[in-house]
């Protein structure tokens, strides 16, 4: 098995370091962005050993990176039946923020677009529980995830709360089809904040880990979401994680991804790493220009894809 270096990472980061290509996410247009040029990347295998390069420090909001997880953690606390009721599986082939609703039962498509992510985040609470009760059990295993309290970038809270006319549209839609749980507004909110928690992209690469590692954190062997679960979401992530790229990434690239509008974007190589990457620029799809370039170059470099047979590596590498 390749080890993954320091110096590769770089190598990475320096190939793609100059290309300034696409733009700020819509929702940070009047955002004073602290560092819009940032760049880093970070593997972290099943020990829980990181590497990383770049600007490895800088935290940003997950964004929809928060989204699989937070549909495993449903699906761990409903039981996938309950679930599959109320958020589908398929590729919607559309922009993240479409009303992507099937056709008779209201159903989103899957829980990695905005309509499937709200259900998911409606889901994760006990009945009774409010909007903050529900948010917290999230906040709670980011935090335990990362190995330390989360917290939420109020700025970034803030812009999403004004700016989510298109997220309580979806919402009412998700209500009046008796699909959501909850009330519409408290959970645009709920996954508002959700979506504004902050890592760094060390953490982040531990978190997809615990993809990776069927549930269980690769520092203390803690079960943090139910396997099953986890391989419920990682396969959405693999079919929808890239929104209406996604079948081109896997194509490319060959693992299951999850990107996030900050600039951020997780891959999983089941039973080996997890990968996170960060840049904040946005290609046509809402997906980093760079984060993108470079997990795609890790996975070539390190053969990752996925569907890679692998049979004559020896003799071609
Ligand atoms: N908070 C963003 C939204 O709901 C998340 C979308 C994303 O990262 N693609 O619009």
């Amino acid at each position: 098995m390749t080890t993954p270096t320091v110096d590769l990472l770089h190598e990475i980061l320096d190939e793609i370091r100059d290309d300034r290509s696409g733009e700020l996410g819509a929702h940070l247009a009047d955002y004073d962005h602290p560092k819009p040029d940032a760049l880093a990347i970070a593997v972290c295998d099943l020990d829980g050993n990181v590497v990383s390069a770049g600007d490895d420090d800088r935290r940003f909001d997950l964004q929809s990176a928060s989204k699989p997880f937070v549909y495993a953690l449903a699906l761990g606390r409903q039981g996938v039946a309950e679930v599959r009721k109320r958020i589908g599986v398929e590729p919607s082939g559309e922009a993240y923020n479409e009303i992507s609703l099937e056709a008779g039962t209201g159903r989103p498509a899957n829980a990695m677009i905005n309509a499937g992510a709200l259900v998911a985040h409606s889901l994760v609470g006990d009945e009774g529980d409010d909007e903050t009760a529900r948010f917290e059990r999230i906040r709670e295993l980011f935090g335990a995830l990362v190995g330390r309290e989360v917290e939420v970038d109020e700025d970034i809270a803030g812009i999403e709360s004004r700016l989510a006319h298109r997220n309580l549209a979806i919402a009412h839609l998700l209500a009046e089809e008796k699909v959501l749980i909850g009330e519409p507004h408290d959970v645009v909110e709920g996954y508002g904040r959700q979506c504004a928690l902050a890592v760094d992209v060390r953490e982040l690469a531990m978190m997809a880990t615990v993809f990776a590692n069927g549930g269980r954190h690769p520092s203390t062997g803690e079960r943090m979401l139910d396997q099953q679960a986890v391989r419920y979401a990682t396969s959405v992530m693999f079919t929808c994680g890239m929104y209406d790229d996604a079948g081109d990434w896997v194509y490319e690239v060959g693992l299951p991804a999850k990107s996030g509008v900050s600039g951020c974007l997780m891959a999983v190589v089941p039973g080996r790493y997890g990968i996170a990457a960060y840049s904040p620029r946005l290609d046509e799809h809402g997906n980093s220009v760079r984060a993108s370039r470079a997990i795609a170059a890790l996975s070539a470099a390190w053969r990752l894809h996925v569907l890679d047979s692998k049979v004559g590596l020896a003799e071609s590498h």
